[in-house]
C-alpha cells in the first residue's frame, strides 16, 4: 500500500492499494466513532461495488444506508443534494457517523458538499472510482454542486477523514475516462515535474497506475497544503483550464471530457506563451505530442474571440483580469495576469 499523508487543517492520509474497496470497513472503524455510515454512490457504481463497500461496513459493525443518484453531471444540482438530505435525516444520522462517497468527481463532489452542511458538518471518506477523481478531485477539499447559472457555484472547503484509491476500479471504466484523467496527469508533469513528464513520455502511464496516482497525488497535496483556500500557488493546478473551461463551455458540456478540453487549454495557451516570448521554444509542441501519444485532443476551431467571450465568465477572474498560467518550461510554471480586455489578442490568431 502507498500512502500520501495530507497536512491540511485537518489532516488525513489517501491510501492507494488494489483491492482497498474491501477494507472500506476496516478503515472507517479505525478512524471513526460512528455507528452508521451513508454509503452515497451512483447508478453506474453501485452496481459494481457497492455490495463490496456496505459488506466490509457491515463486518465491522456498522449500520448502513445507501443512497443511489443517477449517474451524471446533469444530476449535480441542488435537487440531488435535498434528496441526500433526506436520507440522512430520515436514517437519523448524528454528528458523529460518517459518509461514504463511492464514485467519480460528481459523486464526491456532491457527497462532500452534503457531509460539510449537513447538521453544520460531518465526517466523510472518498473511495473515488474514476482516474480522473482518483488523481485530482479527491484532493483538496473541494466540494460543491452546480447552479442554472454556472458549474460549482455552491460548495465549501471539507476535507475527508480519509480517501481510499482503489486502481482495481479502473478496470470496469469505459477508455474515455482513462484518457480524461490523463488530461490533468500530464497537468501534473507539466506544472512541477519534469522528471514526470519525461516518464509519461517513456513509459505506458496505464502500466504505472499505482506509481502514477501518488506522484499525482503527492503534487497536488505539496500545492494545496501550502495554499489551502486558493490565494495564490494553487492556481497553478489550473493550468490549461481557463481556456478547457472556456472549450467545455463552447461544447455546452456535452461530447468532450473535462480532461479533453483542459489538454487543447494547455496546448493552446503553451503556444501561446511561446509567441509572447514567455515560454521556452518547443515546449507546446512536447506537450501536444505527449497528449496525442494518449489519445488526447490538442487543438480545436473555435476563433480566439469565441474563446475569450467564454472564459471571461469563469468564476476565477477577479478584478478585470485573469490569472493565466504559462510554463516557462516543462516541469515549471507560474500566473500571468492578463486584462480581459486584452485576453482575445493573448490567445491570439
Ligand atoms: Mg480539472
Amino acid at each position: 500500500m502507498k500512502t500520501v499523508h495530507v497536512s491540511t487543517g485537518k489532516p488525513y492520509d489517501i491510501h492507494i492499494e488494489r483491492g482497498i474497496i474491501d477494507r472500506a470497513g476496516e478503515c472507517a472503524k479505525a478512524l471513526s466513532k460512528a455507528q452508521k455510515v451513508t454509503l452515497i454512490t451512483d447508478t453506474n457504481i453501485a452496481p459494481h461495488y457497492q455490495w463490496r463497500v456496505l459488506n466490509s461496513l457491515s463486518a465491522q459493525g456498522f449500520e448502513t444506508k445507501t443512497h443511489i443518484f443517477h449517474a451524471g453531471e446533469e444530476s449535480k444540482h441542488l435537487g440531488t443534494i435535498a434528496e441526500i438530505y433526506k436520507t440522512l435525516a430520515d436514517f437519523h444520522m448524528t454528528r458523529r457517523d460518517i459518509i461514504i462517497a463511492l464514485g467519480g468527481g460528481v459523486c464526491g463532489d456532491m457527497a462532500g458538499f452534503a457531509a460539510a452542511s449537513y447538521l453544520r458538518g460531518i465526517d466523510f471518506i472518498q473511495i473515488p472510482t474514476s482516474l480522473l477523481a482518483q488523481v485530482d478531485s479527491s484532493v483538496g477539499g473541494k466540494t460543491g454542486v452546480d447552479l442554472p447559472q454556472g458549474k460549482n457555484l455552491v460548495g465549501a472547503f471539507h476535507q475527508p477523514l480519509a480517501v481510499l484509491i482503489d486502481p482495481d476500479t479502473l478496470n470496469t471504466l469505459p477508455d474515455k475516462f482513462i484518457t480524461d484523467g490523463m488530461g490533468e496527469i500530464i497537468k501534473y508533469g507539466c506544472i512541477k515535474d519534469a522528471a514526470f513528464f519525461e516518464f509519461l513520455e517513456k513509459e505506458n502511464a496505464l502500466r504505472h497506475l499505482e506509481d502514477v496516482i501518488e506522484t499525482c497525488v503527492s503534487i497536488k497535496r505539496d500545492v494545496v497544503s501550502r495554499d489551502e483556500k486558493e490565494a495564490g500557488e494553487r492556481m497553478l493546478l489550473n493550468f490549461g483550464h481557463t481556456l478547457g473551461h472556456a472549450i467545455e463551455k463552447l461544447y455546452h458540456f456535452t461530447g468532450i471530457t473535462h480532461g479533453m478540453a483542459v489538454a487543447i487549454g494547455m496546448v493552446m495557451i503553451t503556444r501561446a506563451g511561446e509567441a509572447k516570448g514567455l515560454t521556452a521554444p518547443g515546449t507546446a509542441d512536447r506537450i501536444a505530442a505527449l497528449c496525442e501519444r494518449y489519445l488526447l485532443p490538442t487543438s480545436d476551431d473555435f476563433t480566439a474571440k469565441a474563446l475569450a467571450e467564454a472564459a471571461m465568465g469563469d468564476k476565477k477572474s477577479a478584478n478585470g483580469a485573469v490569472n493565466l498560467v504559462l510554463l516557462k518550461e516543462i516541469g515549471e510554471s507560474y500566473t500571468y495576469p492578463v486584462a480581459l480586455e486584452e485576453l482575445e489578442d493573448f490567445i491570439g490568431e
